[in-house]
C-alpha cells in the first residue's frame, strides 16, 4: 500500500488515520490505507481547513459531536427575524458566510474557492480508495486533489431530493455515492454535505471496471450511519452537460439552505 498523494510505501510508522469525511464537519469513519501521516497533516492544514472554515459552522450550530477539539466558532447567529437568518464571522469581520434571504451572494466564499472543491473531491476519493477499488480510475481526482490539475471535474447538481433518495424530515446527513457504469464508460461520485452542498465529481469517462453502486450515509446530528439508496440514473451525456453557474446554484441551493437553517433554528429553540 502506498500513500495516494506522495507514493510513499505505508507502514506501521508512517501510516495515518484519515477521516473519510473531515471530523470538523462530523465525519467519523477512518481509513488507514490512504495517506502517510505527513500528507494527512498537509491536507488537514490546507484544503481541509478551507472546508472546515466553510462548513464547520453548521456543525457548531447543530452541536454535532466531534472526535476531539472544539467546533470553530467562526460564525454566530446574529439575526433571526422575518428577514431571514444571517450568520457572520466573529468578532468584527462583516463578510457573510451564509445568508438565507436578503443577501445577493449567498455562499460567495464557497463558490470561487478551488481548495474547497479539492477537499470535497478528496472525500469522494477517500471513500473510493478505502473500498479497495482500482486506483487507475481515480488518477484525475488524485491530480485535482493534489492541485496538479485544475480540470473542472466537479459540478454542482441539485436534483429534487424525492427523486434521488428519501430524506428524513429532521435528517441532516453527509452522503457519498459512487456510480460506475461499464457500458457507458463512466465513473462518478455524487456527494451531499449537510444535504445542501451537492456535487458530482467525475472520476473517469473511460471506465471499463465493474459496475458500481455504493452509498455511504451518516446522519451527523443523530450520530448514526443510515442505510440509503441513491437513484441518480445519470447517463454520460447528462453528466457531461452539467454546468455550474452561480445563478442556478444560488436558486437551487437556497431551498436546501433554508431547510437546514430551519432545522438549526428549531434545535436552538429547544436547547
Ligand atoms: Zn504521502
Amino acid at each position: 500500500m502506498t500513500c495516494y498523494s506522495c507514493g510513499t510505501t505505508l507502514n506501521q510508522k508512517n501510516r495515518s488515520a484519515e477521516h473519510i469525511i473531515p471530523n470538523a464537519i462530523g465525519g467519523k469513519k477512518k481509513a488507514y490505507n490512504l495517506l502517510c501521516s505527513e500528507c494527512n497533516k498537509h491536507y488537514g492544514q490546507t484544503i481541509d481547513q478551507v472546508l472546515a472554515n466553510q462548513l464547520g459552522p453548521f456543525g457548531y450550530l447543530l452541536n454535532i459531536p466531534l472526535d476531539r477539539g472544539q467546533h470553530s466558532k467562526a460564525v454566530k447567529l446574529v439575526t433571526a427575524s422575518g428577514k431571514g437568518t444571517h450568520y457572520t464571522e466573529e468578532p468584527t469581520n462583516e463578510q457573510y458566510y451564509l445568508a438565507a434571504e436578503g443577501d445577493a451572494n449567498p455562499f460567495k466564499v464557497v463558490i470561487d474557492d478551488i481548495d474547497y472543491h479539492r477537499s470535497v473531491a478528496k472525500i469522494c476519493l477517500n471513500f473510493y480508495l478505502s473500498k479497495g477499488y482500482p486506483k487507475k480510475y481515480s488518477e484525475k481526482v488524485i491530480a485535482f486533489v493534489k492541485g496538479e490539475s485544475k480540470d473542472r471535474i466537479f459540478h454542482y447538481y441539485f436534483p429534487s431530493n424525492e427523486g434521488v433518495h428519501a430524506l428524513g424530515e429532521q435528517e441532516v446527513s453527509h452522503i457519498i455515492h459512487l456510480h460506475g457504469d461499464r457500458e457507458l464508460g463512466v465513473l462518478y461520485a455524487y456527494i451531499e454535505l449537510f444535504n445542501m452542498q451537492n456535487l458530482i465529481i467525475i472520476f473517469s469517462y473511460d471506465y471499463d471496471g465493474n459496475d458500481l453502486n455504493v452509498t455511504y450515509c451518516r446522519d451527523v446530528v443523530k450520530n448514526v450511519e443510515l442505510t440509503k439508496t441513491i437513484r441518480l440514473g445519470l447517463v454520460r451525456h447528462h453528466v457531461e452537460s452539467l454546468r455550474y453557474t452561480s445563478a442556478a446554484m444560488g436558486r437551487k441551493m437556497e431551498v436546501r439552505l433554508e431547510r437546514l437553517i430551519h432545522i438549526i433554528n428549531k434545535a436552538q429553540l429547544s436547547n
